[in-house]
């Protein structure tokens, strides 16, 4: 069965995500773990959590994902933006595995002028004052653009900042259509072929989950703007492949596309029905 969800606002508290996430009839969410651009977070009462858990077992979602904010540079060599993101990562981390939530995504971050090797250096050193060995929860690196100095868009990166974590084993890949593709690997000619240079240089069983999004911008581009399943530059059949591909159609697809919850509604809707005409 597809495992298919969106990023969803939880401005109105879990419970009320939730239920949202059925009334659009998928099966999974992204969710922030704390507003996107500042340092808040909301602590939960115990009986919003029950309530969230409660939905969430009754409607037999798939595995949740929660997003670190954008703000959250590990990568920096600013002491004032790595303190925030080393102290960020480690909350969160602490706080999604508290609710039971499976992975935990960041940007692995920029390196803003000292070079990639350092900036994968101050990654791993925040990660592991962040991830203990003891949680559940498995924290996800995703594939980037690689617009400005960002580091991850080439799939090397993302195996260095994992060899180098103390606990490898707690750390995974989410793989974003439109990133990858921006950032040159063909998902639309070859597939086949970007699976298994992604199996060559990380192996498959690192790739635990993957964000569905078109790209408005051009292959190769190096810039991130999603764009609505179908409506961009990789277009609904190459999207279609993924989604049905034999070693990706079990994983949690999530849309971080540009549109409300009617809309992702209406998105969901039309996917289940190409997939169902395709495969
Ligand atoms: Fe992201
Ligand atoms: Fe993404
Ligand atoms: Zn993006």
């Amino acid at each position: 069965m597809l495992t298919i969800g969106t990023h969803m606002s939880i401005a109105k508290g879990l419970a009320k995500t939730a239920e949202n996430v059925v009334r659009m009839e998928a099966n999974t969410m992204q969710i922030f773990s704390r507003n996107p651009r500042g340092s808040n977070f909301k602590v939960y009462t115990e009986e919003e959590v029950g309530k969230f858990q409660r939905i969430r077992k009754d409607h037999q979602f798939g595995a949740l994902l929660a997003h670190a904010p954008y703000t959250m540079n590990l990568a920096s060599g600013e002491e004032r933006v790595y303190e925030f993101a080393r102290t960020v990562i480690r909350e969160d981390v602490a706080r999604m595995d508290g609710l039971g939530i499976e992975y935990l995504v960041f940007h692995p971050g920029s390196h803003t002028g000292i070079g990639v090797e350092r900036g994968i250096r101050n990654i791993i050193r925040g990660l592991d004052q962040a991830v203990t060995g003891e949680e559940n929860i498995t924290v996800l690196l995703e594939t980037m653009t690689g617009k400005g100095t960002e580091i991850g868009a080439e799939f090397g990166h993302l195996k260095a900042i994992r060899d180098g974590a103390a606990h490898p084993e707690r750390i995974g890949i989410c793989l974003d259509t439109c990133h990858v593709f921006a950032a040159g690997y063909d998902i639309v000619n070859d597939l086949d072929g970007v699976i298994s240079e992604f199996d060559r240089v990380l192996g498959l069983n690192l790739l635990k989950a993957v964000h569905l999004n078109d790209s408005m911008m051009p292959f190769g581009s190096h810039k991130d703007r999603h764009a609505v399943v179908g409506e961009g530059e990789i277009g609904l059949e190459a999207l279609l492949r993924v989604l049905s591909h034999p070693v990706l159609k079990d994983l949690p697809f999530y849309l971080e596309t540009p549109l409300d919850d009617q809309g992702h509604k209406a998105e969901i809707r039309m996917i289940r029905e190409k997939l169902n005409g395709y495969c």
